[in-house]
């Protein structure tokens, strides 16, 4: 196994990590990562949540590195406890490294997290496109564009565009409550940063 003895100097990867193959160092352990899920959306893993950034091996053992979503998210010691557990139940002991830089960005998503997002009925940061044939692509758009109010939230149950923000917290404060003004379904809006 490849040892880190500087893990604090580590610069960890900032975008989304891809789900690890079977020939990539750490396999057995991303694999049993996929199954801890987000407390507060349990359809979307850590991984994709782009929580989960690093699996390494120190001189003093296993260590998994996760960033919170922001900082006082109060899922974070659930979240270690989680991945703890699942390990621990396949007889892996690691600790759970919490590192808040690179800060966590929803730039981190996987796709196929933004896409589980949307079936869950939360429209994922920042879809792209007009709702029409594309309604199933979904798209980031940059931090710039991002700051755009006018940016349009499709509706994650029927893909219109006619929706207007009806609170900016929603059920966390990750999200902001939307009202769709064609199906009249209220959803959360994941806020992008
Ligand atoms: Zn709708």
């Amino acid at each position: 196994m490849q040892v880190d003895a500087t893990p604090s100097l580590l610069r960890l990867p900032d975008g989304p990590i891809a789900k690890k193959q079977p020939n990539e160092p750490f396999y057995a352990i991303w694999n049993l990562l996929e199954s801890v899920a987000d407390p507060e959306i349990p359809v979307v893993n850590l991984r994709e949540m782009g929580i989960l950034r690093v699996v390494r091996q120190t001189a003093t053992g296993l260590e998994v590195v996760i960033t919170p979503t922001y900082s006082g998210c109060p899922a974070m010691s659930q979240m270690e406890d989680d991945v703890v557990n699942a390990l621990s139940q396949a007889g892996v002991a690691a600790r759970v490294l919490t590192q808040i830089a690179p800060a966590w960005s929803t730039d981190w998503m996987t796709a196929e997290g933004r896409e589980k997002l949307r079936a869950y009925g939360i429209a994922p940061p920042h879809p792209s496109g007009c709702g029409t044939a594309a309604a199933n692509v979904i798209q980031f758009a940059s931090k710039k564009v991002a700051a755009d109010a006018t940016m349009t939230v499709l509706c994650p149950q029927c893909g219109s565009e006619n929706t207007t923000e009806t609170s900016h917290f929603g059920s966390t404060a990750c999200k902001a409550l939307y009202r769709c003004l064609s199906c009249l379904e209220p959803f959360d809006y994941f806020k992008p940063y």
